[in-house]
C-alpha cells in the first residue's frame, strides 16, 4: 500500500554563468556524484534525482516549476557548490510549493592543504554560496531543513532521510480522502475541528458517509469471502473453540470478518486512505468494528474512534513516515493512570481499536461485551505491546491554527497480567516525569486521542511540523513546566 521507493526527490544545484564553461563542467560532475551517492545509499529511503545545475533566474524558476507539478517528487534538496547570488532564487522560490531541505555540504570532506590554489577556492565555495542562499530562503520566510556536513556523512544521511519521510507523509496527504461514518461522538470538542480548514492547510479531505452506505456493502459480502477470511483468522491469532467454526459464539467472529470485507471494500472502492467511524451511529450494523479496524490499520489505512478524523489523518501520515521501519504506528488513546509515585505509569488502549501491527507475539481473538452502544458484542485482538522508545502526537485545533504536540515516552513491558482486560494495551512512562508530562500535555491542550509510534522520532516530526506550517511543541527528556507554559504563551504572539 506504501512504497517509498516510486517516490523522488530531486537534488538542485545552484551556480551562476560567471564561472565559465570549464568550472560549471566539474560543478555539474561533483553534483551527479552526490545525486548518485544519495540515491544509492542504503540510508535513504526514497529516490534522489539529480537536476542540471541551475545559473540563472529562468532555470531556477523553471525546474521548480517542473518540481511542483511532478506527480512523484515530494520535495527538493537545494545546495550552492560555487556562488550562486541569491536574487535568482526569488520567483523560483516563490512559486516553489514542495518542502525543501538545505543541503549545506562540500564535495570534498578535507581541505587539500599541499594542492589548494585559487582554482579550487573558486570552485568550492559552498560555505560562502549557501549562507547566499540561506539568506533568502529565511528573508522570504520559507521553511526548510538545513542539514550541515559531508554528504557521505553517516549523520547527514539520517537527516536527509528523516525529512524525506516526513516530506512522504504530507506528500500521501495532498489529495488524500478520509471517511467520517456519521459525525461527531456527541458533545466532544477535542475531536472535532475545522474541515475545511484542514483541507486548505494540510491538503486532505474528510467527508461524512452515512453508515447506511457502509451497511450496503457489508450486507454485499458473500459467505465464501467470510469463509476465506475466517480461514487466515484462525491461522493467524489464538482462538478459543467456541469462536472457531462450529463454536457457539462463532458468529460474532462471522459478523467481524463481514464488518471487515465491507469496510475494506468501501475504503478500496472510494480509494480512501483512513476511516473514522462513532458507536453512537451504527445504524444497520451489527457490531462496532474491532478487528477490522486494528487490521485495516495494520496494513496501512488511518484510523481513530468517534469521529476523530484529525487523529486518524495523522495516524495515517505516521504509516507512510515509518513505512519499511521496525516497529508501528497507532491510534492511542491515554486510558487510565497508575499513580504509584514509585513507578508511574499511563496505561494506553481504547475500546477496541489498537493496531495489531503493535502485537508483541501472537495476538488473541476475543469476544466481549462493549458495555456502550447497545449492540452485538464485538470481536478484536488482545494483546501487550513491547517495551521501549517512543510517542505520542496529537493534532490540536486552536482556532486560528493547528498544532502538533508530541511527548516523548518510554514504553514498559506489562508485569502484572491483565486476565479481565479485554483489549489490547500499552504501557508507558511519559518524559520527563509522569507529572511533568501530564500537565505540559493538558496546558497544551493535547487530546486524549493520539497517534502513537514506536519507530518515528522528534525530529520525524519536526520536520513535518515545518513542512505542514503547524504550531510544534514538544515534551521531552529536558522539557521544563515554567518554560514550556512560557513556549505557549510566547506562541500565540507568533500566531496572532
Ligand atoms: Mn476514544
Amino acid at each position: 500500500m506504501i512504497d517509498l521507493k516510486k517516490l523522488e526527490v530531486w537534488f538542485i544545484t545552484g551556480s551562476q554563468n560567471l564561472y565559465g564553461e570549464e568550472t560549471l563542467k566539474l560543478v555539474a560532475e561533483h553534483s551527479t556524484q552526490i545525486a548518485k551517492g544519495l540515491d544509492g545509499s542504503d540510508n535513504i529511503s526514497v529516490r534522489v534525482v539529480y537536476k542540471p545545475v541551475v545559473k540563472s533566474t529562468e532555470e531556477i524558476y523553471e525546474t521548480i516549476q517542473q518540481a511542483n507539478i511532478s506527480e512523484n517528487c515530494i520535495g527538493i534538496i537545494t545546495w550552492m557548490h560555487t556562488f550562486s547570488p541569491a536574487k535568482m532564487w526569488i520567483r523560483g522560490l516563490n512559486i516553489l510549493q514542495k518542502p525543501m531541505l538545505h543541503l549545506h555540504t562540500q564535495f570534498n570532506r578535507d581541505i587539500p592543504w599541499s594542492s589548494i590554489d585559487m582554482d579550487f577556492m573558486n570552485l568550492n565555495q559552498s560555505a560562502h554560496g549557501d549562507r547566499e542562499f540561506g539568506f533568502i530562503v529565511s528573508r522570504m520566510r520559507k521553511n526548510r531543513k538545513v542539514v550541515v556536513g559531508h554528504w557521505q556523512d553517516t549523520e547527514v544521511l539520517g537527516q536527509i532521510e528523516t525529512w524525506a519521510r516526513a516530506a512522504a507523509g504530507w506528500h500521501d496527504w495532498q489529495g488524500a480522502k478520509f471517511v467520517r461514518f456519521g459525525d461527531n461522538m456527541r458533545y466532544v470538542a477535542v475531536t472535532d475541528g475545522d474541515k475545511v480548514e484542514a483541507e486548505l492547510k494540510f491538503g486532505f479531505s474528510v467527508n461524512t458517509y452515512g453508515i447506511g452506505d457502509l451497511v450496503a456493502v457489508i450486507n454485499a459480502v458473500t459467505e465464501t469471502e467470510v469463509d476465506t477470511l475466517i480461514t487466515e483468522y484462525e491461522a493467524t491469532y489464538t482462538m478459543d473453540a467456541s469462536l472457531r467454526k462450529g463454536g457457539e459464539k462463532h458468529s460474532s467472529v462471522y459478523e467481524a470478518a463481514k464488518i471487515e470485507i465491507g469496510l475494506r471494500t468501501f475504503l478500496q472502492k472510494g480509494g480512501f486512505k483512513g476511516f473514522s467511524d462513532t458507536f453512537e451511529d451504527l445504524h444497520g450494523m451489527v457490531q462496532l468494528p474491532g478487528i477490522a479496524a486494528q487490521r485495516l490499520m495494520a496494513d496501512g489505512y488511518g484510523f481513530a474512534g468517534e469521529g476523530d478524523w484529525k487523529t486518524a489523518a495523522l495516524v495515517r501520515a505516521f504509516k507512510v513516515m515509518g513505512s519499511g521501519l521496525k516497529g508501528g504506528n497507532a491510534f492511542m488513546e491515554d486510558y487510565t493512570y497508575h499513580f504509584d509515585p514509585n513507578n508511574s505509569l499511563v496505561l494506553g488502549s481504547h475500546m477496541l481499536e489498537i493496531d495489531a501491527s503493535l502485537a508483541n507475539g501472537k495476538a488473541t481473538l476475543e469476544v466481549h461485551p462493549l458495555g456502550i452502544g447497545g449492540k452485538a458484542d464485538p470481536a478484536r485482538l488482545v494483546f501487550n505491546v513491547t517495551g521501549g522508545p517512543a510517542l505520542n502526537a496529537s493534532i490540536v485545533d486552536m482556532g486560528n491554527r493547528f498544532r502538533l504536540l508530541i511527548n516523548e515516552v518510554e514504553a514498559v513491558e506489562p508485569e502484572n497480567d491483565l486476565p479481565n482486560l479485554p483489549v489490547a494495551r500499552v504501557l508507558w512512562k511519559p518524559y520527563p516525569d509522569m507529572k511533568t508530562g501530564c500537565a505540559a500535555w493538558i496546558y497544551a491542550g493535547g487530546a486524549h486521542h493520539t497517534a502513537y509510534s514506536q519507530n518515528l522520532t522528534t525530529e520525524h516530526l519536526q520536520d513535518f511540523a515545518d513542512i505542514a506550517g503547524l504550531e510544534f511543541l514538544r515534551i521531552g527528556k529536558d522539557t521544563r513546566l515554567d518554560q514550556f507554559r512560557n513556549e505557549i504563551r510566547w506562541n500565540e504572539v507568533a500566531y496572532k
